[in-house]
């Protein structure tokens, strides 16, 4: 029996969105089969002392009968309650009356709205006409609920001249005043995302530090920490460590809808599927999991950072990244041209 608490979230239900920067990448939005919940946990119950279950990882809430499965989630929990995040679905807040009070029943004091500029350019990112309108409209019902709206605003080369008047507009609509009105925080934040999943083909537009507008700089998240990709390059080009993601107190599990089985270290993409539930012995797939030995991983640790940034580096890039954002993106090029290469076989 394994000790490191287990967590699952399963795609059961989908997203209503097609984010162009969505990180775990596209996915084929469609409802898993009745029961695919406690099927999966049961999977691993002979395993994990502790397994806190989630039936979403992408937009929470996104089913019909979302209270229900929430008491659902919990009862299949073994020894663990899944907790509540500053996160709820802004698609069934705008279309169902009762949502909001649901979220505040479960003790959701702060939900998550992510923008990227104005009407049409969110529209365009979020992948549906009419989301902006409908973040306005999830920010005016969750402060009706005194629930605080928390603005996340993604920025690149593209939208930069936008998101100033994104912070105008919070002013205008006085967020921060309402929320302390009832004790809440309005929180307002930039970033740029990581360079995984969808947002690995928005590399050519991810903004350089000095194109942040000054005004956004206070709310820029983590901005003394951003460095431009040339800095990388130089600091790394003979560094002979690895980049390789590893479980540390606890192991997150993401299950996608057709029942294949990743870490949480990157996007979900093949080259880093552990397994699938459905097709492969589960002693196997826990030995992979505890013992983190997939075909992924493995190449991580012969690889060296100072590889990859010869490799994969551009010196000459003022893109800004995070160091951990940056370590991953080399290591995905790599994995991703490797896994290409094998899956066309010998030329
Ligand atoms: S970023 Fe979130 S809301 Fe957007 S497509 Fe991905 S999972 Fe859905």
């Amino acid at each position: 029996m394994n000790r490191k608490p287990l967590f699952i979230a399963a795609d059961l239900y989908g997203c209503p969105n097609r984010c162009l920067h969505c990180w775990l990448g596209r996915m084929q939005s469609r409802p898993m089969e009745k029961g695919a919940d406690e099927w999966i946990v049961s999977r691993f119950r002979p395993y994990f002392d502790t397994i806190t279950f989630f039936s979403w990882l992408r937009e929470p809430d996104f089913c019909p009968d979302y209270r229900e499965q929430w008491e659902r989630d919990q009862k299949l929990s073994v020894n663990a309650a899944p907790p509540r995040f500053e996160l709820g679905s802004f698609w069934r807040l705008v279309r169902d009356p009762e949502y909001a009070a649901f979220l505040k029943e479960a003790g959701v004091s702060c939900v998550q709205l992510t923008f990227f500029g104005t009407e049409e350019t969110t529209d365009r990112y979020v992948g549906r006409k009419g989301a902006f309108r409908e973040l306005l409209k999830a920010t005016e019902i969750l402060l009706d609920h005194e629930i605080s709206p928390r603005w996340q605003i993604f920025i690149n080369e593209e939208n930069k001249e936008e998101i100033p008047l994104l912070l105008k507009l919070s002013e205008e609509l006085d967020l921060q005043r309402r929320c302390r009105a009832f004790g809440g925080t309005f929180r307002f934040f930039v970033h740029s995302g990581s360079c995984e999943g969808e947002n690995r083909k928005l590399y050519s537009v991810r903004i350089c530090k000095d194109h942040i507008p000054g005004e956004l700089i206070p709310y820029f998240y983590n901005y003394d920490a951003l460095r431009p990709e040339k800095e990388w390059c130089g600091l790394w080009k003979e560094d002979p460590s690895h980049v390789i993601p590893h479980n540390t107190e606890d192991i997150v599990l993401y299950v996608a809808n057709n029942y294949d089985l990743f870490f949480n270290f990157t996007h979900m993409r093949p080259e880093w599927r552990i397994g699938n539930l459905k097709r492969d012995s589960m002693d196997e797939l826990v030995r992979r999991i505890t013992e983190e030995d997939i075909p992924a991983l493995r190449e991580a640790g012969r690889i060296t950072l100072g590889e990859l940034v010869r490799l994969y580096g551009d010196s000459e890039s003022e893109k800004a990244f995070e160091e951990e954002d940056y370590r991953i993106y080399l290591l995905n090029i790599h994995l991703e041209r490797l896994y290409a290469r094998q899956e066309q076989g010998p030329q």
